[in-house]
Order: structure tokens, then C-alpha cells, then sequence
């Protein structure tokens, strides 16, 4: 019989040097789940759009040399605006239809003189420094993909085109996961040279090239702005009143 049983397999060994990083926020959504007359990374969570929030968490990254906005084309001025703060050269770029066009878009700014390619949402606009340099310090220890996720805490069902159930996945193997996606950067490329039309999940494109993936712990706080109801728990986290 063949033993199907298998470890993970230890990663290459930590690289030395720091790595060399750029960070690709891509904020060109329309954000239509959350009603807003912009779009999502331009909507604001108290003083500022959800986009400053991002890039201020992001430009505080481990290692960072540049970030890559990827916005709306119409909205690219706006985006250039609120880049200001970040100290590292930072370009933006219009986005595609689908979020994988748009990191298309990103990683082909991201240049090729990094190491790693960190891909973040910038409706994770809460996600803290602390996660973008877990994921960099995964990276460094030679991991190809490192993505955050954090235990799943609802029994998920998977169904079929009725609505009936055809698996339900034993809940403790499960992980939500969250961005920034943390990737050496020539594997990404390669992952969305050979990329399916409409994929989700950087990660996944990874995983088709029989990498593995790793997965850190996530953050409660990079959860995704999607509905008003998400937007208004973010107002109350900022406010000191949610989980930190
Ligand atoms: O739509 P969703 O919430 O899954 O989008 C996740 C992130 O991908 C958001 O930050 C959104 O702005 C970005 N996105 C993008 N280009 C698209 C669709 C989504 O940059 N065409």
C-alpha cells in the first residue's frame, strides 16, 4: 500500500540577508457590497479613506523597498494623493475587471530586484505592522507562500448547485485566510503567468503549482471591510472600543 502519510516539507533555509520587499495593495474593487457612491478603498473609516489606513500599516513593513497601489483608472489621482505619507518610492497603477487582473497589474510594477512580493486588500485596512513582519519573517526562513489565517470558528458546509450538503470538512483542519499573502516573488509570477480567469486567492495559484503554502497566524484585525456592518465595526475598533 502506499503511505499517503507525509510531513511538511522543511523549508530551503533562511535566505541570510533581509529581504528585499514590495508591497502590492490592491484597492481597484468597486466595493458594491457596501453601497457607497466610490469605490471601497475610497470610502472613509473616520478621518481618513480605507486606503490611508492600509498604506500606513503596509509602509511600516519589515524590509520594504516600494509599494504598488492598484487602484480604479478612475481613481488613480485620488490613490496618488493619499500615498504621501509612505517612505518608500511608491507608484499607482489602474487595476483590471477581476482582483487578479489588478495584482497582474501590481506585480508587474512590483519590479524584479526584490526578493518577495507581499499582496495586501486594502479593505484590510486595519491589518497591523505586526502582521505584515510575521509574514516577511516567514518568508525569510525560505518559504515560498506564507498567507495569515486564523481558526474558523463556524462549522462550514461545503454544497452542491441544490443547496445540499456534500461535505462537511472537519472544522479544526480549516483556516480563514486573510492578506497580506506573502510570496517569493519570481514563484508569483510564475503562479499568475499560468493563471485560470477570475481566481480569488493568490495562494491558490501557488498551491496549483505544487508549492506549499504556509499559513501564519492571522489577526482579527485584518479582517475584510465588505458590508456597512464590517465598515461600522472598524469605526469601533479604531474608537478603542473592539479588539486590538
Ligand atoms: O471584492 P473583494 O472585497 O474580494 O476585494 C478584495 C480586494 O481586492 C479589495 O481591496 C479590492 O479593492 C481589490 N480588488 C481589485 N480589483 C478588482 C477587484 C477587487 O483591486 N477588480
Amino acid at each position: 500500500m502506499i503511505d499517503t502519510t507525509h510531513t511538511a516539507a522543511p523549508p530551503p533555509g533562511p535566505r541570510g540577508a533581509a529581504l528585499r520587499v514590495a508591497v502590492v495593495v490592491v484597492a481597484a474593487g468597486s466595493g458594491s457590497r457596501l453601497g457607497a457612491e466610490v469605490p471601497k478603498a475610497f470610502v472613509r473609516l473616520a478621518d481618513r479613506p480605507l486606503l490611508a489606513h492600509a498604506l500606513e500599516r503596509a509602509g511600516r513593513c519589515p524590509g520594504l523597498v516600494r509599494v504598488v497601489v492598484v487602484a480604479p483608472a478612475s481613481h488613480v489621482a485620488d490613490a496618488l494623493a493619499l500615498t504621501a505619507g509612505v517612505t518608500v518610492p511608491t507608484q499607482v497603477v489602474a487595476g483590471g475587471a477581476e482582483r487578479s487582473d489588478s495584482v497582474a497589474a501590481g506585480l508587474a510594477a512590483a519590479g524584479d530586484d526584490v526578493d518577495a512580493v507581499l499582496v495586501h486588500d486594502a479593505a484590510r485596512a486595519l491589518a497591523p505592522p505586526s502582521l505584515f513582519a510575521a509574514v516577511v519573517a516567514a518568508l525569510a526562513e525560505g518559504h515560498p507562500a506564507v498567507v495569515p489565517g486564523l481558526p474558523v470558528v463556524d462549522t462550514v458546509k461545503e454544497v452542491d448547485k441544490h443547496g445540499v450538503v456534500v461535505a462537511t470538512p472537519d472544522r479544526s483542519r480549516l483556516r480563514a485566510v486573510q492578506t497580506p499573502q506573502g510570496f517569493d516573488r519570481a514563484v508569483l509570477a510564475r503562479a499568475h503567468a499560468d493563471a485560470p480567469p477570475g481566481a480569488t486567492d493568490d495562494a491558490a495559484l501557488v498551491e496549483r503549482l505544487g508549492l506549499p503554502v504556509v499559513v501564519v497566524p492571522g489577526d482579527p484585525l485584518a479582517e475584510k471591510v465588505t458590508t456597512p456592518r464590517d465598515l461600522a465595526v472598524a469605526h469601533a475598533v479604531l474608537a478603542g472600543a473592539g479588539p486590538r
